[in-house]
């Protein structure tokens, strides 16, 4: 990703002090109104059960997912692309590959975006994004370039995330199948119950030269294309509003939450987009909670990881051409950048382990809010004291 291009400096101050005090003000009146879904705030038990299921924390960063992901992952090596593929396999999600050539300043490359979907059949979809690629450097020692924060841990996140959710989602759809229906009362679960996750792991985001708009975000531009040309079929409810153009698989993205540039110690994650003002405030809350209830780490000089303030401009990344197809955004990416980025310090070395732990958890909260699940006791581990109680009270 990359900084766009900005104004000279007194003129981008100018602009800054014009624009900020009105958008700190605004930020939390207009959250009602573009919040279009209900989101169910689990409690803080809940909270607890979440953060000590299954699948365990990692105890060290190359541990784990995090661990086979740790390589450089230049364009068309296939080994990381085939692990993440065997992860999502064993958990039983769908599949699709959509493989393609694409010029670039060193000559065509094959580029595979990687998606993975809970229910294919559901209407409608959050999708949680990153790019699994690392940037490609010719010469040596440059191009054992790994970036750990770019973006082998926000992949490594997601699959853990996936592994997570997984017994819940599937726990829901036996419910509601077996026909017990809705169990919340003042929420919508019907909304939820036709809400999927669908995973997306971008391919060639990095630039082979410098950025462009054409040296830059390969999968994902290949991606929003191909998404806005394959239209629903007319058995699909979108169709039935008729909306013209027709709708398109572009229609059925509620959110595109793209992660890039975390697991380092500082994170500083502002909100970029109005409309998606709304779920930056409930990640950050979902963060004050743990933090509230003992369950992140908050490493010796940390300072708070969400801004208050929306920032404006926003920086080149996988998302833009969602954007620009009218998809609603939320980028959570760390800004400032890290300060290994793109030098071969963005290694294991530039990793936090609570920072990874802290992440892990504030993505299993805000997950299990926006779909509308309650984490459960039966995937949760359980103490001595809580098997006990089980037996002597069953
Ligand atoms: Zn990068």
């Amino acid at each position: 990703m990359t900084r766009l291009r900005t104004p000279s400096f007194p003129l981008l101050l100018l602009a800054l002090l014009l624009y900020l005090l009105p958008v700190i003000a605004r930020r939390e009146d207009e959250e009602s109104k573009y919040q279009k879904r209900d989101f169910h705030t689990l409690s803080n038990e809940d909270i607890r059960t979440l953060v000590e299921s299954e699948p365990p924390q990692w105890n060290s960063v190359d541990e784990g997912h995090l661990g086979k992901l740790l390589i450089p992952r230049a364009c068309e090596f296939t080994l990381v692309q085939n692990y993440i593929s065997s992860v999502f396999t064993k958990l039983g999600w769908h599949e699709e590959k959509t493989p393609f050539r694409g010029a670039t300043p060193i000559g065509d490359i094959n580029f595979t975006n990687l998606i993975y979907t809970f229910d294919p059949s559901a209407p409608r979809k959050i999708i949680l994004a990153a790019h699994f690629d690392s940037k490609w450097f010719p010469d040596f020692p440059a191009n054992q370039f790994i970036g750990a924060t770019d973006s082998a841990a926000p992949v490594a996140m997601i699959l853990d995330l996936a592994e997570f959710l997984t017994p819940l989602l599937e726990k829901r759809k036996e419910r509601i199948r077996s026909g017990q229906g809705i169990l919340k009362k003042d929420f919508d679960e019907e909304e939820v119950a036709e809400t999927t996750i669908q995973i997306v792991l971008f391919d060639g985001e990095e630039a082979f030269k410098d950025w462009t708009s054409t040296d830059s975000i390969y999968g994902a531009r290949h991606l929003a294309e191909l998404w806005q040309s394959t239209y629903l079929p007319s058995s699909h409810p979108l169709n039935k509003r008729r909306l013209s153009p027709p709708p398109s698989v572009l229609n059925t993205i509620d959110h595109l939450v793209l992660l890039d540039l975390l697991g380092n110690k500082h994170s500083m994650i502002y909100s970029y987009f109005r409309e998606t003002d709304w779920l930056h405030s409930k990640m950050k809350f979902a963060d004050e909670r743990l933090q509230h209830e003992g369950l992140v780490e908050v490493e010796k000089n940390e300072k708070e990881w969400f801004g208050d303030m929306r920032m404006r401009g926003g920086i080149g990344d996988d998302h833009l051409p969602f954007l620009h197809r009218g998809v609603s955004i939320f980028h959570v990416i760390s800004n400032p950048f890290p300060k290994v980025w793109h030098t071969l310090a963005d290694d294991a070395s530039a990793l936090s382990l609570p920072a990874l732990r802290r992440w892990n958890r504030i993505l299993r909260v805000f997950s299990c809010e926006y779909l509308g699940l309650e984490p459960s006791t039966a995937n949760a581990k359980r103490t001595n004291d809580e098997l006990v109680r089980i037996y002597l009270f069953s």
